[in-house]
C-alpha cells in the first residue's frame, strides 16, 4: 500500500510500504478516505522531534471498515468510522476514567519507563503507523472506532475533524473552565485555535478573541463571530486588556505550542504562556493544548533544548490562575461532537482549504508548513 513516509527534516514522500493488516483479534482494518495534515505533524516534519526516518505520518483519520478481527463485536465491515488519534484500550485505569490520551495498555515504555498514552504516526507515542496511507490498522477497534451516521460519506470533511482537532479545541476550552457568558482569548488561529473558537461559540461564550498574525486565519476566526487580534500590529496583551475593560479575559487557550514565535518568525517558546498569564484575569483559567516536548535538541537556546521555558510563576500565582494541559482525550468528547455535526449545530469543515490526493502530500506539507496564505487545513484523500 502507499503511505506518506518521513525521510528526514522537511522531506516526506509517498512510498510503498508493507500492507497494514489485522495483527490481533481485537484489530480493525480501515480503508482510509480522509486523512488530515495536522500542526502536530509539522513539529515532526521540521525535524523538531525524534520521529524515526521511515515512519508513516497521519493521526487524523476517517474511513470505511475493510476487515475486522475475530474478537471484534460492534464494528462491522462497511461501517464509516472516525478514529481518535489516541490509541486506548478501554479497560485500563486511565481509559476507564475517560483519560484515553493516557492509556496504560498501549503505551510504549522503551523511552519513558512510566509512559502513558499512544497515538498513530506520532513521536514518542509508540510504534503505531499513521493513516496517511491506503489502510490503517486500528488496535482495540471496538473502542477506538467511532461509528458515523448515514451522511458520513458526503460529510467526511466535517466528521474527519472528530479524530483530533475538534475535540482538541473543545478540550482547550474545558481545561480553561469556560462557562456560558464568559470571555476567552485563544492564542493561535491554526486549525486547533479555530476549533477552540468554534467550540467556545457553541458553548455560549460572550466574547471570543483569537490572536495570530496570518490574515487568512484571522479572517476565518471572524467568519464565525470571533474578534481577530493581529499581534503584528501591537501587543496582544494590550489589545485583550482594552477589549475587557482592563480586567483580562475570563479564560485563555494555548493553541500554538513550543514553536511559538514573534511575528518576525523568531522562536520564543515561553511567549504564549506568559502572554496568557498577562491577558487572563485574576482567578482565570488557562487550557494548554499546544504541544510542549520534554526535550527539543534543535531548539534555539539551552533551556529550550531541555524542554524548559522561563515562566512567569510569580504573576501566575499572584493572580490565582489555574492551568490545565496535555493531549486531548478524544473519546471523552467525540460522540457528542459527532452529534453536534450531525444535527447541524457544528460545522468544523469551515477551516478546510485543500482537498488533495495522497500523491500530492509532499507539496501539501511544504505549503502548510510555510503557513502559506490560503493553506489553512489540508485533507488528503487516498481513495480519490
Ligand atoms: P499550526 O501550526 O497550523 O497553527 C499554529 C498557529 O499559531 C499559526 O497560525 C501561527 O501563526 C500561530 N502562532 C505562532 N506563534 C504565535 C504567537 N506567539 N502568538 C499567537 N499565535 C502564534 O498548528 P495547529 O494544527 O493549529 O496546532 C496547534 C498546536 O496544537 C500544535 O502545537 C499542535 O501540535 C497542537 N495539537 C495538540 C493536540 C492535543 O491533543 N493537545 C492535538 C492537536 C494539535
Ligand atoms: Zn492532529
Amino acid at each position: 500500500m502507499r503511505a506518506v513516509v518521513y525521510n528526514g527534516p522537511r522531506d516526506v514522500a509517498v512510498q510503498n510500504v508493507s500492507d497494514a493488516r489485522i495483527e490481533r483479534p481485537t484489530d480493525v482494518l480501515v480503508r482510509i478516505t480522509s486523512t488530515n495534515i495536522c500542526g502536530s505533524d509539522l513539529h515532526m516534519y521540521e525535524g523538531r522531534t525524534d520521529f524515526p526516518r521511515g515512519g508513516v505520518f497521519g493521526h487524523e483519520n476517517l474511513g470505511q471498515v475493510a476487515e475486522v478481527g475475530d474478537a471484534v463485536d460492534r464494528v462491522k465491515v462497511g461501517d464509516w468510522v472516525a478514529i481518535p488519534f489516541n490509541i486506548g484500550c478501554g479497560f485500563c485505569k486511565n481509559c476507564e476514567r475517560g483519560l484515553s490520551a493516557y492509556c496504560l495498555t498501549t503505551a510504549d515504555r522503551s523511552i519513558f519507563p512510566n509512559m502513558a498514552g499512544a497515538a498513530y504516526g506520532f513521536a514518542d507515542m509508540g510504534p503505531y503507523r499513521g493513516g496517511q496511507a491506503d489502510f490503517l490498522r486500528v488496535p482495540y477497534g471496538d473502542y477506538n472506532c467511532l461509528k458515523l451516521p448515514p451522511d458520513a460519506e458526503e460529510r467526511q470533511n466535517d466528521y474527519v475533524m472528530l479524530a483530533d482537532i475538534f475535540p482538541t479545541g473543545w478540550h482547550a476550552t474545558e481545561l480553561a473552565g469556560l462557562r456560558p457568558g464568559e470571555s476567552v482569548v485563544i492564542y493561535g488561529a491554526g486549525p486547533v485555535g479555530l476549533m477552540a473558537a468554534h467550540s467556545a461559540m457553541i458553548k455560549g461564550a460572550a466574547m471570543v478573541m483569537v490572536v495570530d498574525r496570518h490574515p487568512d486565519r484571522l479572517r476565518l476566526a471572524e467568519s464565525i463571530g470571533a474578534l481577530a487580534i493581529d499581534d503584528s500590529k501591537g501587543s496582544p496583551v494590550d489589545q485583550v486588556l482594552e477589549l475587557t475593560n482592563g480586567v483580562g479575559a475570563d479564560r485563555g487557550c494555548e493553541c500554538v505550542g513550543y514553536q511559538a514565535h514573534d511575528p518576525e518568525g523568531e522562536e520564543h517558546p515561553d511567549m504564549t504562556m506568559n502572554n496568557l498569564v498577562k491577558s487572563v484575569k485574576f482567578t482565570g483559567g488557562i487550557g494548554v493544548v499546544g504541544v510542549y516536548v520534554p526535550q527539543d535538541p534543535a531548539a534555539p537556546d539551552a533551556l529550550a533544548k531541555k524542554g524548559q521555558i522561563v515562566f512567569d510563576q510569580g504573576l501566575f500565582w499572584f493572580k490565582g490562575q489555574k492551568i490545565g494541559t496535555g493531549q486531548c482525550n478524544v473519546k471523552a468528547y467525540n460522540r457528542q461532537l459527532r452529534d453536534l455535526i450531525s444535527k447541524g449545530r457544528a460545522k468544523p469543515s469551515f477551516i478546510v482549504s485543500h482537498e488533495l490526493t495522497l500523491g500530492e502530500a509532499s507539496d501539501a506539507y511544504r505549503h502548510f508548513d510555510a503557513r502559506d496564505e490560503g493553506w489553512t487545513k489540508v485533507i488528503l484523500k487516498p481513495a480519490a
